[in-house]
């Protein structure tokens, strides 16, 4: 069996892990005799997987001398076969703590950076200030607030032979008469949800979000008056972008009745509908002089919060760069609608559109959903189109669509393809339901959520995507035991 060393500084957060990982619904929790009596030792299981867990929690009690807690640190990192090594998020980075990290990371085992203590949204930022670790496995994480754990055990999971996988008692096949549609109104706190939000979790590690993450509140309102945060680096053309959006004879308006208007906001109106784009005094002024990172994501959450919509600009005629990645990374954590302009086009070489394109979809996979629209803020061109896609887009982020054409669709999807079984256990779809929009939010109804595989779930997400107009918005999934 392989073990997990849990390292770090006292107070990080360490035994609280441990703690939480033995409380896994699953958990095996019989003792081990350890070899070393001071590292508490257990046996666990990752999902279906088992694994032994060391906890140097508690070892280091009163001692903050650094040398002690790199002693201990490193006797158990050699006895394990992977590390998490855990820091503080609500304290900056250390010297001796980076230091430490390259020593366990020279041992050549596998080892992730948990930065704890990200409770909510607003800490989310202090996780870049550890990506100068250069650790590619970085998740920030809350235990005492349940945050975005799953990824981190799914990391572990993966790290863990298939020949550890722990045998589940065989589920009684359901029987015929329950596989009947039958309707139900469900319930979605129980203890048993297992939440999926998005669709490509945990696939390709760019995207830290959380799946106890809140979803913005509803407000009925936001489906009048679209509010857009036109987000990207210095320099991409996001202030020329605005004023040609602006330059036209649409008229500003005035706020409408009940709503006020930020100073900073500029609002139009187009169609029916009243379209704000927040903060546009930082695009004009503050963006400029901006040019450290760490302020550049600040202020770009702080436009997203007010956002319902996201407008990111890319300078298509430069390589993209990580920066732009980071940007993009934010709008996938609120599960913003998105519309990507590349901008510039104008001094684009050969314009070669598919290719340009197939790059954005590489580089931004976490936001495969985006609209994409090639643009040249100084010519305009397509500039005005960029209104009617941002109406679709809202109309698509507020779509509903009936329960009885969703499981049409998910039935056929069924059986163009099986659902694969887990662990010789049948996997059941019982239907599907949307309960709520902005974004759309879709509760998969089943007998065993965990064996919604995600490459299934991403299948069935692109057959929804396939007959239903969804382009620009996310789709967040909910798989549901059904009620007992
Ligand atoms: P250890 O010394 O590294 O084992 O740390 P502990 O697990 O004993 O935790 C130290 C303190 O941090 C305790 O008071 C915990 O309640 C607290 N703590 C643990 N995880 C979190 C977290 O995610 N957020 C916050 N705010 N506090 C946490
Ligand atoms: P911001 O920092 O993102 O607000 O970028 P600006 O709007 O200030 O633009 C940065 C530079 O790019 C300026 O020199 C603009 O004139 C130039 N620029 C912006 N959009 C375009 C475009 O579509 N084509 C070309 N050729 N230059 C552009």
């Amino acid at each position: 069996m392989k073990k997990l060393a849990i390292i770090g500084r006292p107070n990080v957060g360490k035994s609280s892990f441990f703690n939480r990982l033995l409380k896994q619904r699953d958990a095996i929790t019989s003792e081990q005799a350890g070899t070393t009596r001071d590292i508490k030792k257990r046996v666990t299981k990752i999902f279906t997987k088992q694994v032994q867990i060391l906890d140097t929690g508690g070892l280091d009690e009163g001692n903050d001398l650094f040398d002690q807690i790199k002693k201990f640190s490193i006797r158990a990192a050699k006895e394990a076969d992977i590390i998490l090594y855990m820091v503080d998020g609500k304290s900056l980075p250390e010297d001796d703590d980076k230091k430490l990290f390259y020593e366990l990371e020279a041992m050549g085992k596998d080892i992730a950076l948990v930065v704890n203590k990200i409770d909510n949204d607003k800490m989310k930022e202090k996780i870049w200030e550890y990506y100068e670790f250069g650790c590619e496995d970085i998740f920030g994480i809350s235990v005492s607030h349940n945050r975005s754990i799953t990824p981190l055990l799914n990391w572990i999971e993966d790290k863990l032979p298939d020949s550890d996988i722990v045998k589940e008692e065989v589920v009684e096949p359901v029987k015929e008469s329950e596989e009947e549609y039958v309707w139900e109104e469900p319930e979605y706190d129980d203890d048993d949800n297992y939440i999926i939000t998005g669709e490509e979790e945990n696939e390709q590690g760019t995207s830290i979000y959380d799946e106890n993450d809140e979803v913005r509140e509803y407000d009925e309102s936001d489906e009048e008056h679209l509010k857009v945060a036109i987000i990207g680096r210095v320099n991409v053309g996001k202030s020329s972008l605005l004023n040609a959006i602006l330059d036209e004879d649409r008229s500003i308006v005035s706020p409408i009745a009940g709503t006020t208007i930020d100073p900073i906001d500029e609002m139009v109106q187009y169609k029916d509908k009243a379209i704000t784009f927040v903060d546009t005094a930082g695009i004009r002024k503050r963006g400029k002089i901006i040019g450290i990172e760490k302020f550049a994501l600040m202020r770009t959450k702080e436009m997203l919060d007010k956002a319902n919509i996201a407008l990111i600009v890319l300078d298509a005629s430069q390589p993209f760069l990580d920066l732009d990645e980071k940007i993009a990374g934010l709008v996938d954590q609120n599960r913003l609608a998105c519309l990507i302009v590349l901008n510039k086009w104008d001094l684009v070489d050969g314009k070669d559109y598919e290719k340009k394109i197939e790059e954005v979809r590489s580089r931004f996979r976490f936001l495969h959903y985006a609209e994409i629209l090639t643009i040249s803020a100084q010519t305009k061109q397509r500039v005005q189109k960029i209104y009617d896609i941002l109406l679709q887009m809202n109309e698509n982020y507020s779509q509903r669509i009936t329960t009885s054409k969703l499981n049409e669709v998910i039935n056929w999807a069924q059986r163009k393809h099986h659902l694969p079984s887990m662990h010789g256990q049948v996997i059941k779809i019982y239907y599907c339901t949307q309960y709520a929009v902005r974004p759309p939010q879709i509760a998969i109804i089943m007998n065993q959520p965990k064996g919604l595989h995600f490459t299934y779930r991403r299948y069935l997400t692109n057959q929804l995507r396939e007959a239903f107009d969804f382009r620009g918005v996310p789709l967040l999934f909910k798989a549901k035991k059904r009620g007992k």
